[in-house]
């Protein structure tokens, strides 16, 4: 079996560094808010290239505490992809802000730019954009319109840690970028944990201490904060994957780079990217008419698939109110779209066999 993602195996090349910061941990006795927090958010900030890191419980606290901490709520606006994990419409709607959908583009499954001016209205705040399965949005449109209108623009780089658009690393695009470091995602650790970054003063202050029970200083509270933090254990484990991060993100483009050469396969639409360092393959998506037929197929021939993701969000129970609604892109995308494996402890070996399978499919 060729599997989807293998996190043992990612995780246990650092099992000696990861152990040492545990003892560490375990001699020093504070389990949160203590040096692995500061050391990891100092690093994490750095590679960003932004000016602050907070880190916080998991990527959805990420997302509701940039738009809580933005000021937004109730009768406020925020455009977001129709095509998106649920979690960034979620973080819109539980601050009682209005999501408001746009379709993706065909061709990059990002926000469609173009599309985004016919969704402003006054009450418009932001822009969310979401720079899916790992690659970044062109931002160059949604700055202009965000300039335009005079709206903030935040970044959900929950898939995407690393990767670039002209030069710039992904949540270094906008006002606020958050991050999931789920254990799947390129920058995982081993529970739950997130991130929010800005070169905001403000934002990242505010953001810091709503995480904090609203607290600037112990026993000392100024807004109606929460509890929302990254515990030291899972700040040791991403403290000692970042250094890597660049290394497993080349893997990714490498294999990326054999799958889109070699699968030859008609039946099989492939991924595209308009940059090679915009994209650093959180998944690695194609499209097929008959994707349940595939997926039955490879499963048969040991090569493990998961869909990202087989209902979009406006045709959820949790969103009834927009189940009538119709986002044909967004549809077409969920009906079709089936990820293959694709991880930096893949072996070479894994990556031809995957692609003879493929290219045998009929
Ligand atoms: C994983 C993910 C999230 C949520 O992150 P959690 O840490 O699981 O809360 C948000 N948005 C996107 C696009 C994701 O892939």
């Amino acid at each position: 079996m060729i599997s989807f993602l293998n996190l043992s195996k990612i995780n246990n090349r650092f099992r000696e560094a990861t152990e040492a910061r545990f003892n560490k941990i375990l001699d020093v006795g504070m389990y949160l808010q203590g040096e692995q927090n500061d050391m990891f958010c100092a690093h994490f900030a750095q590679y960003c290239g932004t000016k602050y890191a907070v880190g916080v419980a998991n990527g959805l606290e990420a997302l509701k505490l940039i738009i809580q901490a933005s000021g937004y709520g109730s009768g406020d606006e925020i455009i977001v992809p129709a095509n998106t994990y649920i979690a960034t419409i979620l973080a819109i709607s539980e601050n009682g802000c209005t999501p408001v959908l746009v379709e993706p583009d065909m061709n990059t499954y990002n926000i469609d730019p173009d599309k985004i001016e016919a969704a402003i209205t006054p009450r418009t705040k932001a822009i969310m954009v979401v720079h899916l399965y790992g690659q970044a949005v062109q931002m160059r449109k949604v700055w202009d319109i965000a300039q335009k209108y005079n709206l903030k623009v935040f970044e959900d780089c929950a898939q995407a840690h690393g990767a670039f658009y002209q030069g710039r690393r992904v949540g270094n695009l906008s006002d606020a970028g958050a991050f999931s470091f789920y254990p799947g995602k390129n920058l995982g650790c081993m529970g739950d944990g997130g991130a929010v970054v800005t070169n905001d003063e403000d934002l990242y202050k505010k953001v810091k201490a709503l995480a904090n029970y609203g607290s600037d200083r112990k026993y000392h509270h100024i807004y109606k904060g929460t509890n929302s933090r990254l515990d030291e254990l899972q700040a040791a484990v991403l403290d000692v994957k970042l250094p890597h991060l660049d290394a497993d993100n080349a893997r990714r483009r490498e294999i990326a780079t054999y799958y889109r050469k070699n699968i030859l396969n008609p039946l099989i639409v492939l991924p595209q990217t308009y940059d090679e360092q915009a994209a650093v393959w959180h998944v690695f998506a194609v499209r097929t008419q008959d994707r349940d037929r595939f997926q039955q197929y490879l499963t048969d021939n040991g090569v493990q698939t998961i869909i990202h993701y087989p209902t979009p969000p406006h045709k959820q129970l949790a969103y009834k109110e927009w189940n009538d609604r119709s986002y044909p892109i967004s549809e077409e995308i969920h009906r079709t779209i089936i990820s293959i494996p694709i991880s930096p402890v893949m072996t070479d070996e894994e990556v031809s066999e995957v692609v003879r399978i493929v290219n045998e499919y009929r």
